[in-house]
This record gives C-alpha cells, sequence and structure tokens, in this order.
C-alpha cells in the first residue's frame, strides 16, 4: 500500500546563489514595503525562481502578507517560519510536484482560508496514499541547529525533538505536516486528522497502515456489495429453514431434517 517512499533530502538550497540571495533581498523589501502579496517568481524571474528549494527563515517577518503566490515553483520544503506569518490568508504553490509536506507551524496561520495545493503530490493523500517517509532519529533538519517544539514554542535540539507526521485540514487543502514535539502532552494537543486519513500522530515508513486510496475504492465497494449479497441469502435459507421447522413442529425430528434436506 505504502508506494514510492522516498527519503526527505535536508540542505536542498544553495545559499551563495544569486538566486538565493536575490530571494533573501526580496522578502526584506516586502517586509520592509508591508506589501500584502509575496510572489518570489516575480522578483526573481523564471530563471532563478526554479534554483529556489526553500524559502528563507526571514519569512516570519512577513506579517503583513496576505498572500503568497508560489505556483509551479521546484520547492522541496517550506520553514517552519511560515507560521509566524500572522496574515497569511491564501497559500498557492500549486503545481509544485516536490512538495510533499509542511511543517506543523503553517496551522497557526489562524487568518489562512484558502490554498491550492497539487494533492497528488502529498504524503499520504487520498488519491495514491503515497508513502510517508521513516521519522525514526528525527531525520528532517531545517536550517541552523536549535528548532522549536511546533506545538508550545519551546526550544528543542534535534536529539531531544520527536518528529511526527499528522494529516490536518488547513485552508482548502487536507495536508502532511511534520511536528516537532517536546512532549506526550504536545503530541496530544495535535488537532484530529479528517476521516479517510492516519487517525493519530506516526512515525511513517513501510509498516504504516493508511486507509486504501481512490484507485482501489472501486474495489472494496465490489467487496462490500458481494458479502451484502452473500450475507442476504444466508437469511433467507435460515427464514426458509425456520418456516419448515414451524410448520413441521409436530414431526418427528428425522423427517424433518430429510424434509430441509429435499428443499
Ligand atoms: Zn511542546
Amino acid at each position: 500500500m505504502n508506494k514510492r517512499i522516498s527519503k526527505i533530502p535536508n540542505d536542498v538550497q544553495d545559499r551563495n546563489s544569486v538566486a538565493w540571495k536575490k530571494l533573501c533581498e526580496y522578502v526584506d523589501q516586502v517586509a520592509e514595503n508591508g506589501s500584502d502579496e509575496f510572489v518570489p517568481r516575480e522578483a526573481l524571474g523564471d530563471e532563478l525562481f526554479s534554483q529556489i528549494f526553500t524559502l528563507p527563515e526571514s519569512i516570519g517577518k512577513l506579517k503583513k502578507v496576505k498572500k503568497v503566490g508560489l505556483y509551479g515553483s521546484n520547492l522541496k520544503r517550506i520553514p517552519p517560519e511560515i507560521g509566524q506569518m500572522e496574515s497569511l490568508e491564501y497559500f498557492d504553490p500549486y503545481t509544485s510536484y516536490d512538495l510533499h509536506w509542511f511543517p506543523f507551524e503553517i496551522y497557526q496561520c489562524k487568518k489562512l482560508k484558502d490554498s491550492r495545493i497539487s494533492t497528488r503530490a502529498l504524503y499520504g493523500n487520498y488519491k495514491n496514499r503515497m508513502g510517508f517517509p521513516k521519522l525514526d532519529h528525527n531525520p528532517v533538519r531545517y536550517f541552523g541547529d536549535k528548532l522549536k517544539c511546533s506545538v508550545c514554542n519551546k526550544e528543542l535540539t534535534y536529539e531531544t525533538t520527536n518528529q511526527m507526521w499528522i494529516t490536518v485540514h488547513i485552508g482548502t487543502d487536507t495536508i502532511p505536516m511534520l511536528a516537532n514535539l517536546c512532549s506526550s502532552e504536545c503530541e496530544q494537543k495535535l488537532p484530529k486528522p479528517p476521516e479517510n486519513y492516519v487517525p493519530v500522530p506516526h512515525k511513517g515508513g513501510v509498516d504504516l497502515v493508511q486507509p486504501l486510496d481512490e484507485e482501489s475504492q472501486p474495489v472494496r465497494i465490489q467487496l462490500e456489495m458481494m458479502e451484502k449479497r452473500i450475507n442476504y441469502e444466508v437469511a433467507e435459507k435460515q427464514k426458509e429453514s425456520e418456516k419448515i421447522i414451524k410448520t413441521n413442529s409436530g414431526l418427528p425430528i428425522l423427517k424433518l431434517i430429510r424434509k430441509i434436506w429435499e428443499k
């Protein structure tokens, strides 16, 4: 069931490239202008934008930005600082096919009401149930050595965190999120996944049992119908037998068995 489980690449970005430097400048500019849109392709052009695989941590400064446009990007991940973008309402990384997961911190964007995310690219999506990479030994590294609990913000290290997957509905999409957790208390505070997704926080890997994907649904429906038909036939036979026993309740048992047999 878990198809195509890939490892999560860390260090995805060349931070000395012209593309990255321009992107950081653009973030500063948008923060200074107090602009409500962040669309890096417009500032960088197609060529440089295609060399961008993550966003700078400084996006946390974009307090006024309501719309993030990342259509057709080559992004592989989004940093947890997106949770500090408190005005974010619309998030559009549509057709960014390398974006398989999001940091749980995006759940802190309470104004987010609309999103456009390519479902098939997401871990655990209902269409193909792409496998979740295994999170043993906290393999996902953000930039720098320190990180924070995704729930209570407590400072953590990669040795003390407990990384888990959780699928949550946000904006207009249901998306897999990576949570860094300091304790089981914080784990229990994670939101409940919607129906038809792994119902609890988990560590991924090949042994993870996911609900059936969309393509397997017709098979399941056929099986259910077959089961119903069999149950119906069994019930009918039972009714028939009961009727015979009732109408022949005076007969000796051997005759009765023969009568049922002849039916
Ligand atoms: Zn915590």
